[in-house]
């Protein structure tokens, strides 16, 4: 039997969002830009996933950007404002936290190597970035902040509105890539103090290979892709209509059963972080006790190879991960374990566990007790 515990990496399609979607492959296939009948329909079908997007975010439907995947988003709203914002005001400083995505973190550096001055924002040991010091390192040559909303690797929850409530008053953009958020938060834009926020629909069973980018009106940016004129010239390229349709209904699912799976998922998650610190020795939880994702429960165990963790894992049939899909493989600690400050033989030793909607109590009881097993027989085996 297969076990699925890595919901934070993707999540299957919900049958309810695919019946949405399916009619958009085969009998309204126009093209949105085309001006017949075909083309009109398929418009609607965008323009009404728009508006609905719109809606759950509290904002505007001309605000909503349909992108690609959540790395698009984040590439737009990084690369867009800070060319925006040195072409305008010659602003080149940009401010992110240490503990961001890669989709972040490399379109950051990359950026660095156009000039731009990046400043990394120190964090707390859960991850947790400090809107004070957000406000001590703005300066007049500011142009955009870039705060995680919920860490993938270590579910910590940033306090996006205070945040965002800095970068207003000094009036610099303000994004949060929610892509992780979103599935498990409620999401305003205007209580948060927004300016741009990143969602992917797979983390929300929605489809893969579709996001979305909010953009607050007055927001300078540029695309970063040429092309059409879609989506107000931020986004060339023909809709992906079906997954578009798709995203929208993953992301109206998701928020309208917020509290019903928080409850579900945060009994599961602190039954296992009470369980694997009371029953495995040298382990520790990654990541904020209480501030973090109702569904994310990830740990660092000293001097375990966490892949050798992860492989053993799966041949006793659970899906787990060390963090982040991407980093999976690598012998290098990952940089937001890094950031929070543990060492390497801390580091290497990490696991993610992610609920999702199949996951049980009794499952999270049978896990534990194999995780326990484990590590235990790594750690006798390396002796
Ligand atoms: C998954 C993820 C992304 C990337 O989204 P894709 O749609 O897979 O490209 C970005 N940021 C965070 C926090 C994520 O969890």
């Amino acid at each position: 039997m297969k076990i699925y515990l890595d919901y934070a990496a993707s999540t299957p399609v919900d049958e309810r969002v695919l019946s949405k979607m399916l009619p958009y492959f085969t009998e309204q296939y126009g093209n949105p830009s085309s001006v017949h009948w075909y083309g009109q329909q398929a418009e609607a079908a965008v323009e009404q996933a728009r508006s609905l997007v719109a809606s759950l975010l509290n904002a505007r439907a001309d605000e909503v950007v349909f992108t690609s995947c959540g790395t698009e988003s984040d590439n737009l709203a990084l690369r867009g404002v800070a060319w925006a914002q040195r072409k305008r005001r010659g602003a080149n400083h940009i401010l992110i936290s240490p503990v961001e995505h890669h989709a972040v973190l490399h379109t950051a550096q990359q950026l660095a190597e156009q000039g731009f001055e990046i400043e990394y924002l120190p964090v707390d040991e859960s991850g947790m970035v400090d809107p004070d010091d957000v406000r001590s390192a703005i300066r007049p040559g500011t142009a955009l902040v870039s705060a995680i909303y919920a860490n993938n690797e270590i579910g910590t929850i940033n306090p996006v509105g205070e945040i965002g409530k800095a970068c207003r008053e000094a009036g610099v953009p303000f994004h949060t890539d929610a892509v992780q958020a979103a599935a498990h938060l409620k999401m305003d834009v205007d209580a948060d103090n927004v300016d741009l926020l990143s969602i992917g629909a797979h983390k929300f069973y929605g489809p893969k290979g579709v996001g979305a980018l909010y953009v607050r009106q007055g927001t300078p940016i540029e695309a970063a892709q040429a092309g059409g004129k879609q989506e107000n010239g931020l986004r060339a390229g023909t809709h992906n209509v079906p997954y578009i349709v798709g995203l929208a209904e993953a992301f109206r699912l998701a928020q309208s059963t917020l509290q019903e799976r928080a409850q579900h998922h945060s009994a599961l998650r602190d039954y296992l972080l009470g369980n694997v610190l009371e029953n495995i020795p040298r382990a520790r939880v990654t990541g904020h006790p209480s501030r973090r994702l109702p569904n994310h429960a990830s740990f660092v165990f000293d001097n375990v190879d966490g892949n050798q963790l992860l492989m053993m894992l799966d041949i006793a049939g659970y899906a787990c991960s060390s963090g982040s899909a991407c980093k999976t493989g690598s012998p290098q600690p990952s940089e937001v374990l890094t950031a929070i400050g543990l060492a390497r033989h801390w580091a290497l030793g990490s696991l993610r566990v992610t609920t999702g909607r199949d996951s049980t109590p009794e499952l999270i009881e049978q896990f534990s007790q194999v995780l326990a097993e484990l590590i235990g027989r790594i750690r006798a085996a390396s002796q």
